[in-house]
């Protein structure tokens, strides 16, 4: 749980108080298809009393494991994402979407998990032009050509060659 108190906020109007967590995946229930992420992820930030509102903003560092979607090479990547919002008190907010502040304490948790899943893209790649592997012998194009002849003809002009190959 990312819970932190509002108290030295507040006394420290328009001051950043920072602040710094540990956490897992797993502890924040951040999971996916086709991918997960290893080890601590850490989160560091700032909490700033506006007078108005709880200003909440930091980043993200975490380390994303995968299969690439084409090679299916195991990944790792580095991800470092920024995120900012804003908490009201219960009483003050104005629409049932606010985030608020629950009694002294405020909680980012969810803002965390979201921050990071809302990041993923749909397509896990080892590089972006990752050219995958040959569909006849399985080799790892980006290894270079295996020579394979890997042309799929399309039916319908296979089935034009044959006519054309009777006529011969
Ligand atoms: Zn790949
Ligand atoms: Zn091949």
């Amino acid at each position: 749980m990312m819970k932190m108190s509002i108290a030295e906020a507040n006394g420290n109007l328009g001051q950043e108080i920072p602040f710094a967590y540990r956490t897992t995946a797993a502890e924040l229930g951040a999971t996916g298809d086709g991918f997960s992420f290893v080890g601590e992820i850490v989160v560091r930030g700032n909490l700033v009393y506006t007078g108005v509102c709880y200003r909440v903003s930091g980043k993200i560092e975490a380390v994303k494991a995968f299969a690439c979607d084409r090679c299916l090479k195991e990944c790792q990547e580095e991800q470092n994402l920024s995120f900012e919002e804003e908490y009201r008190k219960a009483d003050e907010a104005e629409d049932q979407e606010a985030l608020v502040v629950d009694g002294d304490a405020l909680e980012i948790t969810d803002l965390v998990r979201d921050t990071i899943l809302a990041a993923q893209s749909l397509s896990n790649l080892c590089r972006p032009d990752c050219k995958g592997l040959c569909p006849v012998c399985g080799h790892d194009l980006n290894e270079g050509e295996c020579g394979c002849d890997s042309f799929v003809p399309d039916p319908r002009l296979a089935a034009l060659q044959q006519l054309i190959d009777k006529e011969d």
